[in-house]
């Protein structure tokens, strides 16, 4: 049976494994991005080559709530069903606490937290229609344990597992399931722009001694989308070569 997702920030790095995954799976693929065309294209073409079913691009910040129900109104015209949704988009703006800004908290909150809230409140009517659903959350190791520099950050993964569980209870007996991963240290571009000493000093402090792969997210993400996984709600799984134990 023809299946579909969308998943927010799905052109790059973490989304972007998620994205070809479900293709492989030979899913419609809808998949948001914030602005950069060119990642948008190449994750287009990497889930056509894949084996996606379709692929649709959506341009816009998901923050805003005019955004999420037109990427939602969008994905049921297209294929009349949306059966997994993966909020996935998610940015970071570090700073201590006393010098963060009000602006940095702000930004950081709406597209992770706000974000994520705005897509799962459009998606739930279709699918509660359906009576069949899997939302799964990317959350993070430090919105269990926080961090230094990341209190928006922390905030707002702290925030999906709060939501994970309240939406888990609404939807449990309409057959969707909510669930939330919490990455460790995971290599993308979002964790490029630490220098070798720091990597090597949070790799130290992994038990499994090193970063994991944007497909160790993406293995963990499917098989909680999985139609067989009907019975696991409200969980949040890390995915962190020990990080978080
Ligand atoms: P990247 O920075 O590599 O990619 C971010 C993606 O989100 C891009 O597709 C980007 O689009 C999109 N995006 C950003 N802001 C918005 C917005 N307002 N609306 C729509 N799309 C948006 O991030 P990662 O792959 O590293 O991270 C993915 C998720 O995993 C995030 O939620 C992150 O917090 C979480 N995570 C990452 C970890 C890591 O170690 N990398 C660890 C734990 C959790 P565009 O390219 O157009 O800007």
């Amino acid at each position: 049976m023809t299946k579909t997702v969308i998943i927010t920030g799905g052109s790059r790095g973490i989304g972007r494994a998620i994205a070809t995954s479900f293709s492989e799976k030979k899913y419609n693929v809808v998949i948001s991005y914030a602005g950069n065309d060119t990642a948008a294209k190449e994750a287009e073409e990497l889930c056509r080559q894949a084996g996606a079913l379709d692929v649709l691009l959506f341009k816009g910040d998901v923050s805003d709530e005019k955004n999420a129900e037109e990427l939602v109104g969008k994905t049921l015209e297209k294929y009349g069903q949306i059966d997994v949704l993966i909020n996935n988009a998610g940015i970071t703006r570090d700073n201590l606490l006393a010098r963060m800004s009000a602006e940095d908290f702000d930004s950081v909150i709406a597209t992770n937290l706000r974000g994520a809230f705005l897509m799962t409140k459009y998606v739930t009517k279709p699918m509660m229609k359906k009576r069949y659903g899997r939302i799964v959350n990317i959350s993070s190791v430090v919105g269990v344990h926080g961090n230094p520099g990341q209190a928006n950050y922390c905030a707002s993964k702290a925030g999906l597992i709060g939501m994970t569980k309240s939406a888990a209870k609404e939807l449990a007996s309409r057959n969707i399931t909510v669930n939330a991963v919490a990455p460790g240290m995971i290599a993308t571009e979002m964790t490029a722009v630490l220098s070798d000493e720091q990597k090597s000093a949070i790799n130290s402090q992994i038990p499994a001694k090193r970063m994991g792969e944007a497909s160790d997210v993406a293995n963990a993400v499917t098989f909680l989308a999985d139609e067989n996984s009907s019975y696991i709600t409200g969980q949040v799984i890390g995915i962190d070569g020990g990080m978080g134990i």
